[in-house]
């Protein structure tokens, strides 16, 4: 039996790109064109939920995975349209703006795409991710998250990552990951566990729900005016995603951070001086304990993943972002 999934035109991907979200107004503007489905439920912050199984608000019986991405792009505030091209299978823009935004319109693609297939989970669409994941921290704090044992977000650059560590802090258990692969190497994806995340959606519900990964949706330099999506990738992401089974998802063991579980490349003699961002976010928020501003902290942040992902991808110190 091969029941297809059914995709989402691209097309639609498109137009999603094309208009951009750098203000609380852009975002309300996108919703009310893209995520009109009266089917959202929207929390007292403004982000919007719709469980498949329940047609419930948060807490729920039923699956026990949320899956998530972003509303917001860091375009700047006056900008109100995105040029975008699609050609040879990848999509881009050009140097009149900042970025194409494909952080996060495809994680919002999708988890459409689920929608649209009636895969198990709740589905969360969260508001001002990119000013310090506001949206979805107001939303740990403020909703009770008592069935979720799987916070899964659609927001990490490349074609291969399953988080499993955010901040240096791990927040999956690798039997997690490993399983996770292994289901989407059934599909033909080469996912595999990746220590190296850094901050997205997911990294909020610390102490609240148990795995909190990201997964790579095919886009590459993400915040430059140079982004691009990988449109076949995509393609690929969404069959797999609304094909795979999401269900008895292990645990596993989510040990907190230490020196002797930690990979290779965070290790000192493995460069010598030690991973940098490391040291140079401590100083960040050591600079910032008295008074801890989150949008300094945020700033602060960008300014040194910018400083790291600027470098060539082979460089020890290159670090990718979200
Ligand atoms: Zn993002």
């Amino acid at each position: 039996m091969d029941n297809k999934p059914t995709l989402l035109d691209e097309d639609l991907y498109l137009e999603m790109l094309a208009m951009p979200r750098g203000t609380k107004d852009l975002q309300e503007l996108f919703i009310r064109t893209y995520l009109n489905d009266t089917r959202f439920k929207r929390d007292d912050y403004g982000n919007l939920y719709l469980n498949i199984v329940n047609d419930a608000y948060v807490l729920s019986k039923g699956p026990d995975t949320a899956f998530m991405c972003h509303i917001d792009t860091v375009h700047q505030p006056s900008l109100t349209e995105v040029p975008v091209y699609a050609q040879q299978g990848i999509a881009y823009t050009d140097n009149t703006v900042n970025c194409l935004g494909a952080d996060c319109t495809t994680g919002i693609f999708i988890l459409l795409t689920m929608i649209e297939n009636q895969v198990p989970g709740l589905y969360c669409f969260f508001l001002d991710e990119e000013v310090g994941g506001l949206g979805s921290q107001w939303a740990a704090e403020n909703l009770n998250w008592g069935e979720y044992n799987h916070a899964i977000s659609f927001d990490r650059f490349g074609t291969q990552s399953i988080i499993t560590h955010q901040m240096n802090e791990r927040t999956a258990s690798d039997e997690f990951a490993d399983e996770l692969a292994e289901r989407f190497f059934a599909e033909g994806l080469d996912y595999e566990g990746d220590a190296s995340g850094v901050f997205t959606d997911s990294y909020s519900f610390e102490g609240v729900i148990h795995n909190r990964t990201n997964l790579s949706v095919g886009y590459y330099n993400q915040h430059t005016n140079s982004e691009i999506q990988d449109l076949n990738f995509l393609l690929e992401l969404c069959n797999a995603v609304c094909t795979i089974s999401w269900a008895n998802l292990p645990l596993g063991n989510i040990e907190p951070y230490c020196e002797s579980d930690s990979p290779d490349f965070y290790h000192d003699d493995y460069f010598g001086t030690g991973f940098p961002l490391v040291d140079d976010l401590l100083d960040l928020l050591n600079y910032h304990a008295d008074e801890p501003i989150v949008d300094d902290i945020e700033r602060g942040l960008e300014f040194l993943l910018q400083k790291y992902s600027n470098l060539d991808e082979d460089d020890p110190f290159y670090i990718g972002k979200n």
